[in-house]
């Protein structure tokens, strides 16, 4: 019950008796009136205390009112942005399943790409080899006398199968590096001998270019390195024959093997191949180790490359636990730095 309710109903009571007293004769009562209306005046004032404790239960409706009171307009709001809320999440789940098909037709795709790419960089080799061997027999005179100007197309002949087939092995390694079939085989190698057969094989390259080539090597006796020699082999191959690729007739390209790394937390040997060549543009070093990848200033002056080296470099470096890395300045020269630690560390 309301408290104004309850005020008016004891104001009407007191008013009551307040009248009876004033014009009632209360003398000419007998004894039973008397307690009779003492008691009913009593109930009437008791009786709204009952009435206050019963309402709980009699207040609570047991149906719903027919009419719904009116929605306030938050809820309303609330409503549509629920129901907007599941309509984008309706799309973004056929987004999802979308995205999970495409990518699945992707892989699918790669995959053709690499089984074609592996295929057909196998079909090729074996007769590339045969060509390249056909031109070197002509080129010594084993099949015949060939005037000189006979033997400076055959020696381009002969240096454009080498190109090709260096293409299709970085081809085939990348492969090998995306199927995970790269076998790493570790042995211990005397550095300074590995450095000097390797520079050795570029005599001839060298010389037709007019370029200085030679090995800078500590005075010290070098520990013993492990490592996977032919595949190494590869990344040393690669940098230095970049190094005189990219640089100019009569330039300088020097193998340094540094050895002020070896007594640190972890001992490393460090190679650097540096050049003074025609480096690389600013702008193009951070996407150097990228497949494919090659700068305009390398495109200028050597049209047919691959892009690969580099990328097959670091991670091969980067099995042996080492690192691969170069600072280079456009038109002045680069150095490729790359270190090996001296006990196997890579996976
Ligand atoms: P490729 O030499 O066949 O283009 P690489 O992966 O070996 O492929 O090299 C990638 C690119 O890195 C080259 O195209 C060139 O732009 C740049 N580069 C590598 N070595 C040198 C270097 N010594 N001097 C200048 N640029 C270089």
């Amino acid at each position: 019950m309301k408290f104004s309710a309850v005020f008016w109903y004891y104001l009407l009571i007191i008013l009551v008796i307040f009248a009876a007293f004033m014009f009632g004769d209360f003398s000419q009562t007998n004894d039973v009136s008397r307690w009779l209306i003492i008691g009913l005046t009593a109930l009437l004032l008791l009786a709204p205390l009952f009435f206050t404790r019963s309402t709980p239960n009699q207040i609570i409706p047991t149906t719903l009112p027919k009419s719904a009171p009116p929605v306030p307009a938050e809820l309303a709001e609330v409503k549509r942005a629920n129901q907007q809320l599941a309509e984008q999440d309706r799309a973004l789940q056929a987004k999802d399943l979308e995205l999970i098909q495409a990518n699945q037709r992707l892989q699918k795709l790669e995959q053709a790409k690499n089984q074609f790419v592996s295929v057909t960089a196998h079909q090729l080799r074996t007769p590339l080899s045969a060509i390249k061997w056909t031109f070197h027999m002509i080129l010594k005179g084993e099949l015949g006398a060939t005037t000189a100007e006979q033997k400076l197309f055959l020696q381009k002949g002969f240096d454009s199968s080498e190109r090709v087939i260096t293409i299709v092995n970085d081809l085939l390694n990348i492969d090998h590096i995306e199927t995970g079939q790269s076998d790493y085989t570790f042995v211990s190698v005397k550095i300074i001998e590995w450095v000097e057969n390797i520079v050795f094989e570029f005599t001839d390259r060298v010389k037709e270019k007019n370029i200085k080539l030679e090995v800078k090597k500590p005075t010290t006796t070098l520990p013993m390195v492990e490592m996977d020699p032919v595949k190494l082999s590869m990344v040393l191959e690669n940098l230095i024959d970049n190094a005189i690729k990219y640089t100019p007739v009569g330039g300088q390209v020097a193998v340094t093997v540094k050895d002020d790394k070896l007594n640190s937390a972890r001992s490393v040997i460090e190679i650097v191949v540096g050049d003074n060549g025609i480096g690389i543009p600013p702008a193009d070093q951070g996407k150097i180790f990228q497949r494919f990848f090659r700068s305009t200033n390398a495109i200028r002056v050597i049209p047919d490359g691959s892009g690969l080296g580099l990328f097959v470099a670091k991670e091969v470096v980067e099995k042996h636990g080492g690192q691969l890395w170069f600072d280079s300045q456009e038109n002045v020269g680069t150095r490729f730095h790359l270190t090996i630690p001296l006990r196997r560390t890579g996976g």
